[in-house]
């Protein structure tokens, strides 16, 4: 807990380094098989320091569903003139193909937040060399258990370290690893100079979060596939997004890529934006709130916010599943729907 440390040791001032970071980025690279990582004081510090990867007046392509921070401050770059903003569905292959032409970065998010469209980073990561492109991918809704960007290619791999690798939703963080020395002193750099570092208690509690990451993660996921499945049965229910169904348009590329599954489901409600915010009103275990990964379950309509990619539909609700007991959270959930939608 030291800004600055007794001159001629392997620390000077707090800023450049500090060993609470060192033990929390060592434990995190060794997670995603990387050579580096870096902490950063919220996932959008780390998203910032990666785009910056990107030279100015470069360009950058982003997913057009995306998590909502990303689209804001490439939206804010674009209007600045910072970069230049190519918005593809790269879940789409040959979209992808034609925007990366003369791309810098290429910075996919899978599975996406909240729709869980997956994107194949084999053919990301092949398209970004063929173009001398860095990809990025931010893999936090697969935590660093479920997915290995790097093994598939990826020149650096992001999370909001706030959301599983934490696990407790009580601290904001984010990490950057990759394979690169080059990219990894670049973002070492970024974040000295830039200064959005990590405090050291932070990096404390998301040490402390990592060691029951495997546990809540198994758990997770397995809740959130039964509670997907008895979904898909309730008819007031319009659609199911979850990538352990067999239906699911990003399950077979989840087999591939992300075995275990995500413990984030989506859910469209029959009745439109009024009954869906209507069940978020009525549940009593589950906590109506933003954000995901905690060991609480969230549900949250995500078009509340009017930054959210219009690609989302309005009665679109964004499941977190927490570690609870998974009747528990059937019981509450079935019952919030059916007092909501037969009103
Ligand atoms: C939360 C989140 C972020 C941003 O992280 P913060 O820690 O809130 O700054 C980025 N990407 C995804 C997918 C997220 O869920």
């Amino acid at each position: 807990m030291s800004t600055t440390f007794h001159a001629g040791g392997s620390l000077g001032y707090a800023r450049t380094g500090n060993a609470t970071w060192s033990a929390f980025e060592e434990a995190v690279a060794a997670l995603e098989g990387a050579r580096h990582c870096l902490s950063f004081s919220s996932g959008m510090a780390a998203v910032t320091a990666a785009l910056s990867l990107a030279p100015v007046g470069g360009v950058v392509v982003v997913p057009h569903v995306v998590y909502n921070g990303v689209r804001s401050i490439t939206a804010e770059w674009a209007a600045l003139g910072r970069a230049v903003v190519r918005e593809v569905p790269t879940g789409d292959i040959a979209a992808l193909e034609e925007a990366a032409q003369g791309a810098h970065v290429i910075w996919v998010e899978t599975p996406a937040n909240p729709t869980l469209t997956m994107t194949d980073l084999v053919a990301v990561a092949e398209i970004a060399r063929k173009n001398g492109a860095i990809s990025v991918c931010d893999s936090t809704l697969a935590s660093p258990v479920g997915q290995h960007p790097l093994a598939h290619g990826i020149d650096v791999v992001m999370h909001s370290a706030t959301k599983y690798i934490a696990g407790h939703s009580d601290v904001l963080l984010g990490t950057l690893a990759t394979d690169d020395d080059r990219l990894a002193e670049l973002l070492l750099a970024q974040r000295t100079i830039g200064g959005g570092i990590a405090g050291p208690f932070e990096a404390w509690l998301a040490l402390r979060g990592l060691r029951t990451l495997p546990l809540r993660w198994e758990r997770a996921t397995r809740t959130a596939a039964i509670l997907a499945e008895r979904l898909v049965a309730l008819p007031s229910i319009e659609r199911v997004r979850a990538l352990s169904l067999p239906e699911d348009p990003g399950h077979g590329l989840a087999l591939a890529q992300l075995p275990t599954f995500s413990a984030v489901i989506a859910i469209e409600v029959a009745g439109g934006a009024d009954a869906a915010q209507a069940v978020c009103d009525a549940v009593r275990l589950w906590t109506p709130a933003t954000s995901l990964g905690g060991v609480e379950s969230l549900i949250e309509r995500r078009r509340r916010w009017g930054t959210e990619s219009p690609g989302v539909p309005e009665n679109l609700l964004r499941l977190s599943v927490g570690i609870e007991d998974p009747e528990d959270l059937w019981e509450d959930l079935s019952a919030a729907i059916t007092s909501a939608t037969t009103g």
